[in-house]
């Protein structure tokens, strides 16, 4: 019997000592690192959850849409105005067009430089002088959707990391239902969003990309229909009279060695209130914007 007790005694000492063990960290606190780096002392704070009472804990932030978002379209054959507007100090989205010279790298230099990339998809216009430019890459009034399709895929394949579309020209074309709602079926495919260019008044791109259930947005101003210094500030005063009164605005730019003079002169106050545009688009089913001037004669 002392015998069995002796040995029972012995079994719970040796399960002690077996718990003791395994209570011990496996790792030090020193010891411990993340990913890329020590674990600093603010990064370790961060970690910690902080239970506060019921009525003090604050809802997760909503982004508000709020301010000027840029876009610098026809991108793809000045690759050194490209590396000047990548280096402003503040969100630029790049519209790239599929048969430039330098899309693909255009496209992974703006990556590389944190920059979205958007294509910037060449569509019929109206007038003359903008028809005459007219390439291959141009979807145009009485291609059927197989067409228009395969100008759509071609295209992103030449434009590496495209999150949205948004038209080149386009006067005549995205007045047109069919062939709009063909390039937004890709879009919704591809889960990219839309921007309208507005080149028209009866653009209908901004609606069909809303009811394909794309994010979405419209251009509002362009910063350099006349590139005169005097023109460049008028725009961008317009920009500033719609963020006053919609507190929402789409501007267009493009890479004119006068819009980037201007744009790299811009004071601390307009430089404040340039957003990434995607913090502006608008999220599908939500009431349409109402109509605005917009040019057509692209
Ligand atoms: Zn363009």
């Amino acid at each position: 019997m002392a015998l069995v007790l002796l040995l029972f005694v012995l079994f719970w000492l040796g399960r002690d000592g077996d718990k003791q063990e395994s209570a011990k960290p496996d790792v030090k606190i020193s010891e411990f690192k993340i990913p890329g780096g020590v674990f600093e002392d603010s990064e370790r704070m961060a970690s910690v959850k902080v239970v506060e009472p019921k009525d003090k804990v604050q809802k997760p932030a909503v982004v508000e849409r709020h301010g000027i978002a840029l876009i610098l379209d026809d991108v793809g054959y000045d690759l050194p105005a490209l590396r000047r507007a990548l280096a402003f100090p503040w969100p630029l989205t790049i519209a790239i067009l599929p048969d430039a010279p330098h899309a693909k790298k255009a496209a992974v230099l703006a990556h590389a430089a944190g920059h979205p990339v958007m294509l910037h998809m060449p569509m019929e216009p109206l007038s003359q002088r903008y028809r005459d430019q007219m390439d291959a890459s141009f979807i145009r009034v009485g291609m059927d959707r197989d067409k228009v399709r395969q100008l759509m895929r071609d295209a992103l394949v030449r434009v590496p990391f495209v999150e949205g579309v948004n038209n080149h020209m386009g006067s005549r074309l995205t007045a047109l239902e069919k062939p709009m709602r063909w390039v937004m079926q890709v879009c919704s495919e591809q889960k990219l969003f839309f921007v309208d260019s507005r080149t028209s008044n009866n653009s209908v791109a901004a609606r069909l990309a809303r009811e394909s259930g794309l994010r979405w947005g419209a251009r509002r101003v362009f910063l350099d229909d006349s590139i005169k210094p005097e023109k460049l500030a008028e725009s961008w005063r317009l920009a500033r009279a719609h963020l006053a009164k919609t507190g929402s605005v789409i501007v267009i730019a493009h890479p004119h060695k006068e819009s980037l003079d201007f744009l790299a002169h811009l004071g601390t106050t307009d430089q404040a209130v340039i957003v990434p545009l995607k913090q502006l688009l608008r999220v599908a089913k939500k009431p349409a914007v109402a109509a605005h001037s917009g040019d057509s004669r692209r």
